[in-house]
């Protein structure tokens, strides 16, 4: 008799997990397959568009880059700016990121990479001093809130690849 109520249980449990798994598994593959709900689209644009302001303010140009949403980057990055090393530099925020950590990526990661950006196009930039003293000036002057932290964190691409 108990032995039976154990293999009820047993199987319950398993049933049980079974069913999450798949939840689990078709929440991340609706997740991958979502686009970016607009309203997180506007609240980059509107951060964008204070980090631009504060660029013009600073640095008298007008200064603009893409920011692209990937989920093809280090899960442990939220941002990353890429530079082919004549022209083209472009912000890559972290979907995968995106959803649970929104805010740090208004508040801090967009100014730091537009940082990154900014050094690019100032030609300021060899590979040791990603978070230089000059670089945490620019990334302070765009409104960034923590940047002085970055000194081991590697989030620039120079490499070649396909967003
Ligand atoms: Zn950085």
């Amino acid at each position: 008799m108990f032995q039976r109520e154990l293999k009820k249980i047993f199987i319950f449990i398993t049933l049980f997990a079974t069913i999450f798994l798949i939840y689990n598994l078709y929440k991340s593959y609706k997740f991958k397959n979502t686009p970016i709900s607009k309203e997180i689209k506007l609240k980059i644009d509107k951060k964008e568009r204070e980090v631009v302001a504060l660029i013009k303010k600073h640095y008298k140009i007008n200064f603009k880059v893409p920011i692209i949403i990937s989920d093809k980057i280090n899960s442990k990055l939220y941002g990353v700016t890429f530079y082919d090393g004549f022209k083209d530099i472009k912000i890559i925020l972290n979907k995968k990121r995106l959803k649970e950590s929104l805010n740090y990526i208004l508040n801090d990661v967009i100014a730091h990479e537009y940082a990154h950006a900014l050094m690019f196009r100032f030609d300021k930039y060899s590979r040791d001093d990603g978070h230089s003293k000059k670089w945490q000036e620019v990334c302070k002057k765009l409104g960034g809130s923590r940047c002085n932290k970055y000194a081991n964190s590697n989030d620039i691409l120079m490499e070649k690849v396909k967003f």
